[in-house]
């Protein structure tokens, strides 16, 4: 029995994975989940799956829950908060936890979970980019392990198994190109309701403009030098538009292991959760006959600036991947509130940086205080423009 912790359990991965759990109910059992703010939805879960522990963000929807689980004979204990984040975290019936929720929010809690002995299945890529080298490296400590589940690390990870790392030539990461790939429009008029518009996944409000304006696409590729500990020089972008070739590696020799399927976040979440087992999953079959046509791209770095950022912050090392991921944080949601134009955020993000001093650090609180200090420029940044 596979014993989870599930923090981010109502957004599109924390739903998902639920999706999983439901179906493999012989072989996962859910002891924990963490909500935010939605309430309504963190209830119908914790009526279905029966937690042992569950935690919510406001001492407010804390208590609500406290009254409504008397009211309903509901023995699932309560937290809140991010010390609640962290105790669910480290829940002693857990052997494995789930991180999906977004951005670096979900730093102190990884941490806390590998240093309780969880193993982790990790979507969240913004604690990955902002401090994925002291992830790893405890994860080492503690023998535990780290998998991917985004989908481009689930197939590189597989593309990976029984090879030597040290003959592989690079990794290709593919990228859907978004909705603005061949947009060929005044990028500072899109929308948000266009960039959310994605043509091929469906995934939550934050990760969707990230992959509009390729930003994602950044933080993946450092997403992937700190997972697979490869330098940033072997990583590769290739736009391809069907999203069913969900990234490759090249070896010395030239031959190129590719992972192939629908696109369908079940299938990553699902194999990090039973590698190095493989079972039945619901993702349907790909056709080639019917697949048409698989095409690939180069990325243009001029129209999708946040794409040269992103490489440039992996290059600079230590707190700027970190500074980079907070300011895109906060100019991705001064977007989504109407209050900055889309191309703004490549803008606020690259002053960001530019601001930046780099601090030559191995510790975490170095970190956590670079992802402060950007937040509060960007936001510094907006104001002074009044964009
Ligand atoms: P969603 O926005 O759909 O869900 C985010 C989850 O985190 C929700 O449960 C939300 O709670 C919770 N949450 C939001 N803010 C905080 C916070 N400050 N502290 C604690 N919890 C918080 O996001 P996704 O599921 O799309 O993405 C989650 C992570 O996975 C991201 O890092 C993303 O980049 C990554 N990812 C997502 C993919 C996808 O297909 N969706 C694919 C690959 C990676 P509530 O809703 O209750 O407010
Ligand atoms: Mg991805």
């Amino acid at each position: 029995m596979k014993k989870i912790v599930i923090l981010g359990s109502t957004g599109s991965i924390g739903t998902q994975t639920l999706d999983i759990a439901a179906k493999m109910k012989n072989i996962i059992s859910v002891e924990g989940l963490s909500a935010h703010s939605n309430l309504t939805l963190l209830k119908e879960q914790i009526k279905k799956f029966k937690p042992k522990a569950a935690c919510v963000n406001a001492p407010s929807d804390f208590k609500e829950l406290k009254k409504w689980s008397a009211a309903n004979k509901i023995k699932t204990v309560f937290y809140c908060g991010r010390a609640g984040l962290e105790k669910i975290a480290s829940l002693p019936q857990a052997d494995t936890v789930i991180s999906s929720v977004v951005g670096s929010a979900g730093l102190k809690p990884v941490l806390r979970a590998i240093n309780a002995g969880k193993n982790i299945a990790i979507a969240n890529k913004e604690a990955i980019v902002m401090a994925g080298r002291k992830i790893m490296e405890l994860a080492r400590k503690k023998k535990v392990s780290v998998l991917p589940v985004d989908s481009e690390h689930s197939a590189v990870f597989q593309c990976l198994c029984g090879e030597k790392k040290s003959q592989v030539k690079k990794i290709l990461l593919t990228a859907s190109g978004g909705p603005f790939y061949k947009y060929a429009g005044d990028f500072s008029k899109i929308s948000v309701e266009q960039a959310l518009d994605h043509p091929t996944w469906k995934m939550g409000r934050k990760i969707t403009v990230d992959s509009a304006t390729l930003m994602n696409k950044g933080l993946e590729a450092i997403e992937a030098c700190v997972l697979f500990d490869i330098p940033i020089e072997k990583i590769e972008i290739v736009i391809h538009p069907q999203s069913i070739v969900h990234s490759m590696v090249e070896y010395i020799d030239g031959s190129v292991i590719a992972q192939l399927s629908n696109p369908d976040m079940r299938l990553p979440i699902q194999y990090a959760l039973t590698y190095p087992d493989r079972t039945f999953s619901p993702v349907k079959s790909l056709d080639f006959a019917k697949a048409a046509k698989l095409e690939f791209y180069s990325p243009d770095f001029t129209k999708f600036p946040c794409l040269k950022l992103a490489y440039s912050a992996a290059k600079k090392g230590f707190t700027m991947p970190a500074v980079m991921s907070a300011a895109n944080e906060e100019a991705v949601y001064l977007f989504l509130d109407g209050k900055i134009k889309f191309t703004d955020i490549a803008f606020i993000v690259g002053k960001t940086m530019k601001a930046h001093k780099i601090v030559k650090t191995d510790n975490i609180d170095d970190y956590v205080q670079a992802d402060v200090w950007a937040r509060q420029y960007a936001k510094r940044l907006i104001i002074k423009h009044t964009i």
